[in-house]
């Protein structure tokens, strides 16, 4: 296909927000520096004419690294022994929830390891209720523990979480059973996404992208099936190595440049079909390149997440290797990132929970 195919694949897309396995493979293969700046370019003006010059922020606190699950490409896996692992307290919780409501950051994410223990469920029932009383509500609260049972999900609801993210990681079926062990089941994963939506969240997923064996009509069908889905906000982002890992011993280097083009491309075709939804630019675009995150607002996401975690916990909540930010603190974090979201031209919704339009639609 010739460049003038391919730019009109993305002037038709820009205006009607519909794209096929085909042509998204075409957008996803594209080398050519000019045709990626029309495709970013493309992707930036629909976010801002659906969401504005605006970037939500979530206060990122990776509550613990214990986890029951042992997925093959995760640095955090119950088989990985070479870390200590930690539960924060609930204390140390509260403590990062009052350093967002400080910052102004309006909403947080308390992600970490799978853990379904009633002791565990309990927990963080009650430190989301304690979030709430410790921020007179004002405080959005997203969780992403990954899967649990539908009554798990409608406390954790009822105790004022309000997001859920839970990636599919692939679309593919096949694929999955690579990533994974066989304990884990695809068909979980989908069951738990239909879960969320019974207990009235709004619903994140995503995927991981860009590791060995997947094509691009796989990545393709991964936003198809996304869109599909009717996600109100995604979290995705490439592959990285983890060495401590099945999939992450041995394997040779990736190209750093061509796994953030890759992220880039997707988070763009994904704003060009779902243009008002919440993407995130996730932190492993930012360990490819120092203003990776910045890059991906650029291509059309609106959200960041700023570590809250303390820099004592960091280096043991590593999903992969060089890890950004690991001793930076919260307060330096904060203060980076508004420099260099300000210097882009974009402007940070203080104070707001910044839900998707897409889920205010609905
Ligand atoms: N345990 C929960 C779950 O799996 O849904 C939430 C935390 S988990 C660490 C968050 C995400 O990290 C996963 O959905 C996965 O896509 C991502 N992740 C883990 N290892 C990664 C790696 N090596 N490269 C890129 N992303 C990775
Ligand atoms: Fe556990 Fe999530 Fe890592 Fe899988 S990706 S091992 S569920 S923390």
């Amino acid at each position: 296909m010739n460049n003038l195919q391919i730019s009109s694949i993305i002037d038709k897309a820009e205006k009607n927000h519909h794209l096929d396995c085909d042509e998204i493979c075409t957008l996803l293969a594209i080398e050519s520096d000019e045709l990626l700046q029309k495709l970013f370019q493309a992707a930036y003006r629909i976010k801002l004419a659906e969401i504005g010059n605006i970037v939500s922020l979530r206060g990122l606190i990776e509550i613990g690294n214990i986890c029951r699950k042992n997925c093959y490409y995760c640095g955090i896996r119950s088989g990985n022994h070479n870390l200590s692992r930690y539960l924060l307290t609930q204390d140390e919780i509260l403590h990062c929830a009052e350093l967002a409501i400080k910052f102004n950051y309006g909403s947080i994410v308390l992600q970490g390891g799978e853990l379904n223990t009633p002791d565990f469920i309990d927990f963080i029932e009650d430190t989301l209720i304690k979030i709430k009383k410790l921020s007179d509500n004002q405080l959005g609260i997203t969780l992403s523990l990954g899967e649990q049972t539908l009554e798990s999900y409608q406390r954790w609801f009822a105790a004022g979480a309000h997001r859920y993210l839970l990636r599919i990681e692939t679309s593919n079926e096949e694929l999955y059973k690579k990533l994974h062990p066989a304990s884990h089941s695809f068909k979980e994963r989908l069951n738990s996404l239909d879960y969320l939506r019974r207990a009235n969240y709004q619903v994140g997923s995503g995927v991981m992208f860009g590791f060995e064996g997947q094509s691009y009509s796989d990545m393709a069908n991964d936003l198809l099936f996304l869109k599909k889905l009717d996600v109100d906000m995604v979290g995705m982002g490439p592959y990285s190595i983890h060495k401590d890992t099945p999939m992450g011993a041995n394997h040779p280097p990736l190209d750093n440049d061509k796994q953030l083009k890759l992220g880039l491309k997707m988070i763009a075709v994904l704003r060009l079909i779902m243009p008002d939804i919440n993407i995130a630019s996730t932190t492993v675009l930012q360990a490819l390149s120092p203003m990776g995150r910045e890059a991906g607002l650029l291509a059309g996401a609106n959200v960041i997440m700023p570590n809250l975690s303390d820099v004592v916990y960091r280096k043991s909540y590593q999903l992969y290797d060089n890890k950004p930010g690991i001793d930076e603190n919260a307060l330096e974090s904060r203060e980076n990132l508004e420099k260099s979201i300000h210097s882009i031209g974009e402007k940070i919704n203080y104070g707001q929970w910044g839900d998707s339009r897409h889920f205010a639609k609905r």
